[in-house]
């Protein structure tokens, strides 16, 4: 039987601020992208929870509850920094069968090293602990015999938890579970279940529902969930060490779909994912292209750059620009996807300094020169400089909104 564990930083981007900075460690902290009172909160750590702080609440109601609340700012590179960093501690030191699910999440098979190793809880401690000892970032783990009962135990306690789904405790522990808290339900079915009175697993799994569910949800998915729902689906893990040539995410899960500002934050949500599994293969790409469906058709439009990029403000910036060209705004969209199509290892874009190219790129540094050289020797990526690390900060959603928004109209 496969041995899963779902890795998952707790409260990650709130947490992140706290691991740079021990004074504020035991305090309430919340992240928000703009410092008004207007602002709406991204993050909310556990000690802000105790007031009844939640991610979407204005800032000046959160302060009402709690007013000596700590607010920090996003800081998206050391988000994603601190998220490398992990993938690296976990890839080298554990396992190279390791997947990155989001910014905050991974999904490792460790059923070999535990066959050679001691026992399943023993190696979770010590994974969740070295995680805490090196970057002050706390998670929790979940595991269970595949993908989706392991993400389900992570949430079943946090933080700092780690809980366990086998077969035999499978179905007293989900069971009572709100279906709204099993992790493949979107908002949008979320929605559906409770109009038609389906809150739990149990209700779900009760036959009586099931045309009701099948009509409801249609019958691909009623199935695919009922196969999840009790250890069935056999999700395979696909890994990250393998050089892939596309990057792509889609969703359907779209709360309102002719609501202009929304399908922009789906498109920047999407392109984060993307662009960060980008970042930690240390991969750059020259095309990207943005899908979506409508009732009446599926619309691709991809975009070539005239170098290799892993640039986030302009991809993102590309891919809402395919979107808004594209775009009719009166059609509801069903299906949104965004994807990089012509990836290329960092160590392999580098470009020929030529007397055209001299001037725009300046300097080409000795000191890239050189790691580029060694990296091109071994075929991968042994050497990277620190201030890979300290890039600039991407533009938030928020910015990126604005900006948009004028554009359009
Ligand atoms: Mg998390």
């Amino acid at each position: 039987m496969r041995v899963i564990f779902h890795i998952d930083m707790d409260a990650y981007f709130a947490t992140c601020h706290k691991a740079i900075n021990s004074q504020i460690r035991s305090k309430p902290v919340v992240v928000v992208h703009k410092n008004v009172s207007s602002a709406i909160i991204t993050a909310v750590c556990y000690e802000a929870r105790k007031y009844k702080i939640k991610v979407g609440m204005s800032l000046y109601h959160a302060k009402n509850l709690c007013p000596n609340l700590i607010v920090e700012t996003a800081i998206h590179s050391l988000y994603v920094n601190f998220s490398v960093k992990i993938f690296e501690l976990l890839s080298q030191k554990y396992t190279s069968k390791i997947v990155i699910a989001s910014i905050d999440e991974f999904f490792l098979d460790v059923t070999t090293i535990i066959g050679r190793n001691r026992s399943v809880k023993y190696l979770a401690q010590k994974i969740q602990q070295d995680i805490w000892n090196k970057f002050q970032i706390s998670n929790s783990i979940g595991i269970s015999y595949n993908p989706f009962l392991a993400k389900t135990a992570t949430d079943l306690k946090k933080p700092m938890g780690i809980s366990i789904i086998t077969p035999q405790n499978l179905s007293k522990t989900i069971n009572t579970l709100p279906i709204a808290k099993i992790c493949s339900v979107g908002k949008v079915s979320q929605e559906k279940l409770k109009q038609i009175n389906i809150y739990t697993v149990d209700d779900f799994l009760n036959f009586e529902n099931q045309k009701l569910l099948i009509r409801t949800l249609g019958k691909n998915n009623f199935n695919s969930l009922i196969l999840k729902l009790t250890g069935k689906s056999g999700d395979q893990l696909i890994y990250t060490n393998n050089f892939v040539k596309s990057i792509s995410k889609e969703t359907s899960d779209i709360v309102n779909p002719l609501e202009f500002n929304e399908l922009i934050n789906v498109i920047h949500h999407l392109t984060n994912d993307i662009y960060l599994k980008m970042k930690n293969r240390r991969l750059k790409t020259k095309g990207i292209s943005i899908m979506f469906r409508t009732e009446q058709k599926k619309i691709t439009r991809q975009a070539t750059l005239d170098n290799y990029s892993n640039n986030y403000q302009e991809l993102l910036a590309l891919a809402i620009n395919l979107f808004n060209k594209n775009w009719e705004g009166d059609k509801a969209i069903q299906i949104l996807g965004v994807s990089f199509y012509h990836l290329e290892y960092e160590y392999n874009t580098f470009e020929q300094l030529t007397i055209d190219n001299y001037q725009k790129n300046k300097i080409i540094s000795q000191t890239d020169q050189l790691i580029n050289q060694i990296n091109k020797k071994y075929k991968k990526n042994v050497l990277y400089k620190g201030i890979d690390f300290l890039e600039s900060k991407p533009l938030n959603s928020i910015d990126i909104q604005d900006k948009f928004i004028l554009f359009k109209k």
